[in-house]
């Protein structure tokens, strides 16, 4: 018989890891005063695993059920939208495309990435629910490519948020973005999209690179 519980004593702290044990709440400095509290002050957390059987149950039923926030941020873009046409047909492969950052679970950058248009990713990416994977799309999203030595776009979108996948050339064909997909798809089920996790870990890393290239930071720090 198992001893009833004593409700006088209360339960002990689970053992936390470090990155709990850590927790800062943030200062949304950048907000005026009277906007602080209309948002979330928490830092990012990883998410934790469930049981090995689970987890992989999970990431199966994840990547058969990718629904994607494309954002077109330059040229490359164009060859994301035959990826909805009858000739490719991701809905096929248990993609769609969604047009809010609350309903998507892959975010998909496509094309040079502008110091103004930073901002926006920064603020959507954050906004998405977890779990949530990255697909750059275009050497200029990933390596800066022809903008390399432009005063305003960045060179590397992963130095601002974590990328799962890399979908490289100039533009890239749908085929290649396809690709790309499954890629992503072989690297959730095996447990090894961690971007999320990655950017909850190096948190502070992310928004010191963000803050530096963003120079009117008028927005909360996390906006889950
Ligand atoms: S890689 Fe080429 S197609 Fe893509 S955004 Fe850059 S210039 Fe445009």
């Amino acid at each position: 018989m198992p001893e009833d519980k004593d409700l006088n004593t209360p339960t002990p702290e689970p053992d936390y890891p470090d990155w709990r044990k850590d927790d800062k709440t943030l200062t949304n400095a950048g907000l005026p005063e009277e906007e602080r509290d209309w948002f979330c002050d928490a830092r990012p957390h990883p998410v934790p695993k469930s049981a090995a059987v689970i987890e992989k149950f999970f990431n199966w039923a994840r990547s058969n059920s990718l629904w994607i926030l494309a954002f077109g941020t330059g040229c490359g873009a164009i060859e994301l939208r035959p990826l909805i046409s009858s000739r490719y047909d991701i809905s096929r492969l248990g993609m769609q495309m969604r047009p809010t950052p609350r309903q998507a679970s892959v975010f998909m950058i496509g094309g040079y990435v502008s110091i103004k248009t930073l901002k926006r990713i920064v603020r959507s990416y954050e906004e998405m629910q977890g779990p949530k994977f990255v697909v750059a799309v275009c050497s200029c999203a990933i390596n800066g490519g022809m903008y390399w030595d432009s005063y305003n776009t960045i060179k590397r979108i992963d130095e601002y948020i974590p990328v799962d996948v890399y979908v490289t050339g100039c533009m890239p064909r749908p085929e290649a973005v396809l690709a790309g997909f499954a890629k992503l798809k072989e690297l959730i089920r095996a447990g090894r999209a961690e971007g999320q996790n990655l950017y909850a870990e190096k948190f502070d890393w992310y928004k010191a690179n963000q803050k530096q290239v963003i120079k009117d930071w008028n927005m909360p720090d996390y906006n889950w």
